[in-house]
């Protein structure tokens, strides 16, 4: 599985590549404000980062946990339900619904599933065809009508054949644009309740898939989406195709939902669950010099641990308050680092809400003493 979404990122690389040619063992706030905005990380979100850190020259460890900070958030829950498990797609025309949903189809398929599909989409005709042609290529059965026809009927028929053929998985396809926004949230909304109808409880997960090429100006849209009907995930698609890697990050931070897969390709095998891990270091490999690399570089490490202190410098109060600030966020960026948590927010002066890195928990830290450490 690993290395799919660092192959699917050659494009946003290359962006970065412009910008940071070469790679080094520490950047400048300035040069990382470039990269980041290059790979289309949003401007917003780019001040938000770079104000957390406190040091002018950033290790990589520094910014790989600010930036697995901003997909921090968003983390997928299981919900419990009685099969089958029905999942809705939602998403504009040309996002990549068609082929997303082959894609998981054929995933669940390969996990042992029975999977069924609902052709929702009754709005164009193409929508149907599509999807019908890829059913039939992975041998998967498909519930669809004629285009015009109610596609609350295909999604309540495809559940109900669901039902009583004892199949595992529901995907239903929805309609991505209509006459009117009104007209396509009403027709989403009233799929959903149908879907309730026929199951309860279904359906049991709704998806939007954005598209990745869009970068930063599908937060609107995908806002829109889960206005109108409630999202509990995000799918990218054509991560491999797109330069604005960077706006996964403003992605999830904006709407604060989980990225459950990203799309690395065209065929139905081009589908990967989003991995945090190997998103960031995919990008910072691309920056940061390797550990071997780093020896070389060991020299420009100490001449940064001096203390950057000159002669002329008075001890006033006020210098001696500056210096003590200074020292509890170099502790901070210490603490983190050493116990690998992902900085959230200041709680108070000398208390900050952290998450451990591997887990949704959120946990608090204090500074007493000169020192960090957990609030027994
Ligand atoms: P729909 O209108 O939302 O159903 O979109 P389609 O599923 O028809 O996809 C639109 C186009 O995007 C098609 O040419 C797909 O092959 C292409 N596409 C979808 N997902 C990906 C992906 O992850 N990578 C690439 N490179 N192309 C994709």
């Amino acid at each position: 599985m690993f290395g799919f979404i660092k192959k699917s990122l050659n494009k946003t690389v290359e962006a970065i590549k412009v910008v940071a040619p070469k790679r080094k063992i520490t950047f400048t706030k300035e040069e990382l404000e470039d990269i980041l905005l290059e790979a289309d990380v949003e401007y917003d979100l780019v001040e938000l980062i770079l104000n957390e850190i406190y040091q002018e020259k950033v290790t990589r460890d520094i910014l790989e946990s600010k930036l697995l900070a901003t997909l921090a958030n968003a983390q997928y829950e299981e919900v419990q339900y009685t099969a089958p498990f029905v999942e809705l797609i939602v998403g504009v025309n040309g996002a990549g619904k068609t082929t997303t949903i082959s894609k998981l189809a054929l995933r669940y398929k390969n996990e042992g599933k029975k999977v069924l599909l609902g052709a929702g989409d009754t709005f164009r005709a193409a929508a149907i065809e599509q999807l019908t042609l890829w059913a039939k290529r992975l041998d998967i059965p498909i519930v669809s009508s004629k285009q015009g026809h109610d596609s609350s009927a295909v999604a309540y028929d495809a559940i109900d054949s669901a039902k009583a053929k004892g199949y595992d998985h529901v995907i239903i396809d929805t309609a991505g644009r209509l006459h009117t926004q009104t007209n396509l949230a009403n027709e989403l909304k009233k799929i959903n309740r149908i879907c309730n109808k026929a199951h309860e409880g279904a359906p049991h997960r709704t998806v939007l898939i954005i598209d990745g090429t869009q970068g930063n100006s599908a937060i609107t849209q995908a806002k829109a989406f889960n206005e109108m009907i409630g999202v509990d995930g995000i799918i990218i698609t054509k991560l491999d195709g797109t330069a604005k890697g960077g706006s996964v990050f403003s992605i999830a931070h904006a709407l604060n939902l989980p990225i459950l897969y990203v799309g690395t390709g065209e065929q139905p095998e081009d589908l990967t669950p989003f991995d945090k891990y190997e998103f960031v270091s995919s990008l910072l490999d691309a920056l940061f010099e390797e550990e071997e690399e780093k020896e070389e570089g060991k020299q420009e490490l100490k001449e940064l641990e001096k203390p950057q202190v000159t002669p002329s410098q008075t001890s006033t109060k006020q210098d001696n308050t500056e210096k003590e600030t200074d020292l509890k966020k170099e502790r901070l960026e210490e603490f983190l680092l050493k116990e690998r948590l992902i900085y959230l927010k200041d709680i108070s002066e000398n208390v900050v809400l952290v998450n451990y890195s591997n887990t949704p928990v959120d946990t608090e830290i204090e500074y007493k003493n000169n020192q960090w450490n957990y609030i027994k």
